[in-house]
């Protein structure tokens, strides 16, 4: 991949110049670039008025036999993320439909769980183990991850779109020159061109666009936790356990000195009942009886962005594209439209139960049970029932 440039098309108008951020490009009695410099942004390729600059692009051949698909397995405290499994349960299907193997590498401190691994779907693990590599650390993750990608070309790689996968897995698409979809929200093989279909949220949660990545590999996506189903483990599986010793790697750039949870309400990313109340719960007052119910019935309470806009509860009760995805048992939605933007985090939930006025409300069509009445008589109702037991 290089920056090209006809100096014969070239009228030195000097465009690129004041267009490269990184003063990559000087113009004298021709053009010069510092290739050192330059981060083929491609802004001087879309300044020049005359075409004369170009980005060339290696068009890496899709994936022969061997490469698979990989997942990349974040650790916290000796133990994968449940995103990880998630993600495995996934990485099977595709792996399956493409007749390839899955890899879970996991990059970190321990090596002690490939077990967990291989029964949630892995065919190989592969463990990158290092003291360097924190939980929180993408320098060191994305550096060991890397050359190991180049060396063994996985036809497809996928994260968690936890803090540490949204960091590192840009930084690995930026040094692999591929492409990488954020925080999709479904993923399929397109089996005759073996294409990763990536679907997410786009233009402002207003639609929902399909991603493919044709000409560079591998293809790369995050996935948020709790999109996915964890897989129930599968003790008869077998596979392949393998650890390499990194080297090289380098410090971290962030020493983390202490943590705190800021708030104790995320549990609503874990719930087994989530209780979710939109605008139509209509008070905080209101919300209060919704928080007093979940008591009685062990549960958590999630909300809509408007009640986190109004003030009526903090934002890690969000659920939805720019708050938590959330994937319980059993979701009993109250007031809630069901706008594209909320529906997008709760895809995961098994049983959904909405409960609105408006029989025509888009979350009625994405319920397993509608109930057609006001959310806060629901509530009432409910609460008065279980209290009477
Ligand atoms: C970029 C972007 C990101 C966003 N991210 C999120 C997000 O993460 N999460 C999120 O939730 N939203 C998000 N939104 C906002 C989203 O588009 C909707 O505006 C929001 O979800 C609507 O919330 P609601 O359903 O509570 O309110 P409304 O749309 O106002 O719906 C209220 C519902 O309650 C019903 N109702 C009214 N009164 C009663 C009653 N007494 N009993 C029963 N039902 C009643 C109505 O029929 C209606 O269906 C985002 C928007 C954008 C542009």
């Amino acid at each position: 991949m290089g920056l090209i440039i006809d100096k014969n098309t070239c009228v030195l108008c000097g465009g690129c110049v004041a267009s490269c951020p990184n003063g990559a490009l000087e113009i004298t009695d021709e053009i010069i670039l510092d290739e050192e410099k330059c981060i083929l942004c491609g802004a001087c390729a879309d300044s020049c008025p005359v075409g004369a600059i170009s980005i060339e692009k290696e068009k890496k051949e899709a994936q022969e036999a061997g490469g698979g698909i990989w997942i990349a397995v974040q650790q916290s405290e000796g133990k994968p993320l449940p995103v990880a499994l998630e993600l495995l349960g996934k990485g099977r299907e595709l792996a399956d439909t493409l007749g390839c193997r899955l890899t879970a590498i996991c990059p970190g401190k321990s090596s002690s769980f490939a077990r967990e691994l291989i029964e949630a779907g892995a065919d190989a693990v592969l463990f990158l183990l290092s003291d360097r590599i924190g939980d929180t650390d993408d320098n060191a993750y994305a550096h060991a991850l890397v050359p190991l990608i180049r060396e063994r070309r996985p036809e497809i790689v996928l994260f968690g779109a936890t803090i540490l996968g949204r960091s590192a897995a840009p930084a690995i698409a930026a040094k692999l020159g591929t492409g990488l979809t954020a925080d999709c929200t479904a993923l399929s093989i397109e089996p005759d061109s073996r294409l990763l279909a990536q679907t997410r949220p786009a233009l402002g949660g207003n639609l929902m666009a399909t991603i493919v990545c044709p000409d560079s590999r591998p293809q790369m996506a995050t996935v948020r936790p709790g999109i996915f189903p964890c897989p129930e483990p599968d003790p008869a599986r077998t596979g392949t356990v393998e650890t390499i010793l990194p080297e090289g790697l380098p410090k971290g750039l962030i020493t983390i000195l202490s943590q705190e949870n800021k708030s104790d309400a995320s549990g609503i990313a874990d719930a087994d009942i989530l209780l979710v109340a939109g605008r139509g719960i209509g008070s905080s007052k209101n919300l209060k009886k919704v928080f007093r119910l979940a008591e009685l019935m062990k549960a958590e309470v999630g909300v809509s962005r408007p009640l986190i806009d109004m003030g009526w509860a903090e934002y890690p009760h969000q659920v939805g594209q720019t708050g938590a995805t959330v994937a319980p048992k059993l979701l009993i939605s109250l007031g809630v439209s069901g706008a594209i933007q909320h529906l997008a985090g709760i895809g995961g939930a098994q049983t959904v139960v909405a409960v609105n006025t408006d029989a025509d409300a888009p979350i009625m069509r994405h319920a397993d049970y509608v109930v057609k009445m006001d959310c806060v008589e629901f509530v009432e109702q409910l609460t008065e029932l279980l209290q009477a037991k």
